[in-house]
């Protein structure tokens, strides 16, 4: 092993980190530390030839690949123990083209890198809403956050993608060429090959009016139906997201996140949502969006997480009731519940232009359990599994790829495309990965 590692590190201009080195424990850990795992190698790639050089080099060898962007997903798709980590994490540069307003952005930028870039030029994409995650990576599985309800998911901005597929090709897949591989790309995960850059269209944007409102004690329950009916009522200017989480005293709490791109400083809209008693935290204002972007900002590395949700049609009083009761059912701070609305600019999109399954969905509700302690992963696993049990029942278009845990089952993952979906990407899978050397991932198989 020691000579045939060698031959990869010959083969690269990046460079290849094994056991010993100094950087290669930084470079294994995921942000979700559930996750600890020890690769034989982690191949630090700089262009696409890197990635063809290290994904023959892996199948050569017989070692399991895995793909590291950001280093996000709470499965811990990007560490294989023992095989070969195709890590991205030297590609991150993002180019803009502020006429065309398009940017050209490396397979492992992540939306710091992302952000940075465009809003030099007054521009966005609507990405994540922590920094730190992979462009890529999120875009993959579909991208919900600040700007979902006017410009649509990420995956809904994706033009074009330069992709090294298992068997050595760089392809170009657009919406004229190689077309049903860029519908794959649009949420259907990284099952096709190792996307070495991706073009994204902008729009033009500054200033937002965002920020953080808290709620404590009976303002938890009045405020997340507030938040519910904001929702519902569609308004294009506006997204919205909601945290449940526990205060000190392990009563529940609730956060709301708006991110209001319109004229007024005051939006007449957020007015209910400040008017609720218990609120005991606002710090909603005109912001620039960079900053909206440091709302939520959870260290990397430094929690145990099982998340585990549903996609849903509606909201209702039970529900909510029964998300907060789970705030207080583990005895200890649980995590959080968050939920995410889709209303808006998703729906404008026609939804054959992408494999993704959850368009029509009106919200995305998912627990996520987090702790540090070993002694309480049974517990928050546990909390998280029943916690999603509650919000079943109102499930549609089965959960979020980009939440998943390892362990969902195969039906899960066909759920979040539908039937349909998911045979074509069967298909598009064989033609790409016949061999489904790109697995870790919320796998889908090849056909037959
Ligand atoms: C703190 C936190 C905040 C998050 N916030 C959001 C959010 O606001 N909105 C949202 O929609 N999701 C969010 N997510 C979920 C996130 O989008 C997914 O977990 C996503 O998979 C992370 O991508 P990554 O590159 O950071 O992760 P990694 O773990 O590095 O990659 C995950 C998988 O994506 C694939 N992949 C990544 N890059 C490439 C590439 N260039 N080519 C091919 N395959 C690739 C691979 O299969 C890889 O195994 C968040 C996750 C965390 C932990």
């Amino acid at each position: 092993m020691v000579e045939a590692l060698e031959e990869l590190k010959d083969s690269l201009t990046g460079d290849v980190l094994v056991e010993g080195d100094r950087e290669y424990e930084r470079a294994r850990v995921c942000f979700n530390l559930l996750i600890d795992r020890r690769p034989a190698a982690i191949a630090r790639c700089i262009d696409a030839d890197d990635v063809v050089a290290a994904l023959a080099f892996g199948q050569a060898r017989g070692l399991e690949i895995a793909v590291r962007g950001g280093g996000h997903n709470p499965a811990g798709h990007c560490a294989v123990d023992d095989g070969l980590v195709i890590d991205l994490s030297r590609m991150r540069e993002v180019r803009v083209d502020p006429e065309q307003r398009i940017a050209i952005s490396q397979g492992g930028a992540t939306w710091l890198d992302f952000d940075a870039a465009t809003q030099a030029h007054g521009l966005v994409t609507p990405g994540g809403v922590v920094g730190s995650t992979g462009v890529t990576g999120l875009t993959l599985g579909g991208g919900i956050g600040h700007l979902t309800a006017q410009y649509g998911l990420t995956c809904d901005n994706l033009l074009a993608a330069e992709v090294v597929t298992p068997t050595g090709e760089i392809v170009r897949a657009t919406d004229d060429q190689n077309s049903e591989l860029l519908w794959g790309l649009r949420g259907g995960g990284g099952n096709f090959g190792v996307v070495a850059q991706a073009e994204f269209r902008l729009h033009p944007l500054k200033r937002v009016v965002g920020g953080r409102l808290e709620y404590e004690g009976e303002g938890v329950a009045q405020a997340l139906r507030l938040f519910r009916e904001l929702a519902i009522d569609c308004p294009r200017e506006l997204s919205i997201q909601a945290q449940l989480t526990t205060d000190a005293s392990l009563a529940p709490q609730l956060v709301v996140v708006p991110c209001y791109t319109g004229e007024s400083e005051d939006p007449e809209m957020l007015r209910p949502l400040r008017a609720v008693p218990g609120l005991v935290d606002n710090s909603v204002r005109r912001q620039g969006f960079l900053e909206q972007q440091r709302i939520f900002d959870p260290g990397y590395g430094v929690d145990r997480n099982y998340w585990k949700g549903h996609f849903v049609a509606e909201l209702p009083d039970r529900l909510i009731d029964d998300l907060i009761g789970r705030m207080t059912a583990l005895g200890r701070p649980p995590g959080g519940i968050l939920i995410e609305s889709l209303h808006g600019a998703p729906k404008d999109v026609d939804p054959a232009s992408a494999a993704l399954g959850y368009r029509d969905a009106a919200f995305n509700v998912s627990a996520m359990a987090s702790w540090t302690d070993l002694a309480h992963d049974e517990e928050s696993v546990d909390w998280a599994r029943t916690t999603a049990a509650a919000i079943e029942p109102w499930s549609v278009s089965g959960g979020y790829a980009n939440y998943m845990q390892a362990d969902e089952p195969i039906e899960r993952v066909r759920a979040a495309f539908g039937p349909d979906s998911f045979a074509r990407l069967q298909a598009l899978k064989s033609r790409y990965d016949p061999d489904n050397v790109l697995r870790r991932n919320q796998n889908v198989p090849p056909a037959g």
